[in-house]
Parts: structure tokens; sequence; C-alpha cells
């Protein structure tokens, strides 16, 4: 593979990989390697706490938990900018649109991962802190009119209305 075109950075989330040059899309930007170990040996780091598990398939898994593997610094997103894949039992990353220097390189890592992992609620990405912050300002909204109902309707108790 060509010169990496990604730095690890800090990200909201702890490190993160960032685009250092424009990334085209389809391009391979990096694999999740590490060593193959089998499922009941990947359950068992699990249930220790291992963070870098990848299933290939429902034998194998990759724990790619070694700095070395770039790839483990990709963060997930819901709104993500690459996609993991399964190639000849490689991990890939690739860009699945044009990515800007200085971007966040980040993948969905999966419905189980955001449920089980994350949190569905605690997900920092993009989206998620979006809808977040358009669900607040929504129930702000509400408390307001609500707020101000109430005081009409005190009004009119009070006889002060018109
Ligand atoms: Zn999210």
């Amino acid at each position: 593979m060509p010169k990496r075109p990604f730095r690890v950075g800090r990200s909201r989330t702890g490190l993160g990989l960032f685009a250092t040059e424009p990334i085209k899309k389809r391009t391979l930007i990096a694999y999740y390697v590490g060593q193959r170990i089998s499922t009941a040996e990947a359950e068992r780091r699990e249930n220790k706490g291992a963070r870098y598990l990848y299933e290939l398939n429902k034998h194998w898994t990759i724990d790619g938990k070694s700095r070395r593997n770039l790839a483990r610094y990709a963060n997930h997103s819901c709104r993500p900018n690459a996609e993991s894949d399964v190639v000849k039992g490689q991990v890939t990353i690739r860009a699945i649109r044009n990515i800007k220097p200085g971007e966040e390189i980040t993948y969905d890592y999966g419905e189980d991962y955001l449920r089980n992992v994350i949190g569905v609620s605690r997900c920092k990405c993009d989206k998620c802190r979006a809808k977040r912050a358009k669900a607040q300002r929504e129930r702000r909204l509400k408390a307001k009119r609500a707020a101000a109902r109430k005081k009409r309707l005190n009004g009119h108790a009070n006889g002060k209305a018109r």
C-alpha cells in the first residue's frame, strides 16, 4: 500500500483516524489486522474486556488490539464515510465517499456493537449528536409552550386576561 493517507489524532471519543490528504471514494484506506482466533477464544477475550475483536465469520475473529493495527483507531459512526468488509479473509476499510483532508475516518460497527457496547443513547457520532440536539431543542420548545399555556390559564383564573 502507498503512503498512508491518514494520521492518528485526538477525536471526540479518544483517538481517531483523520485524513491527511483527499481520499477518493472506493480507496482502500487500511487493513484491520491482528491475531486470528477461534470464536470460543474471542468470547473468552470479550468477557475479559477485549475491545478490538472483529468477527470474520462464525468460526474466526481477528483480535486487532495491537497498536500496529492502525485501523483499530477508526471510530464508529452511524453516518460513516468508510466501510469495513471481509475480502478473502482480510478485513478492509474502504472509503464509501470522497473524504477531505482533516475529516475523521469512520465506519459503521454494526447494530450489535451500537446496541451492546456503545449504547444507542450514548453514541457520539455527528448524526446521533445532531439528532439528540434536535430532540432537546424540541423538548425545550414544548416546555416553553406548556409554561406559556399555564400562564394564560392562570391569568384567566385570576380574571386578569382580557
Ligand atoms: Zn451514532
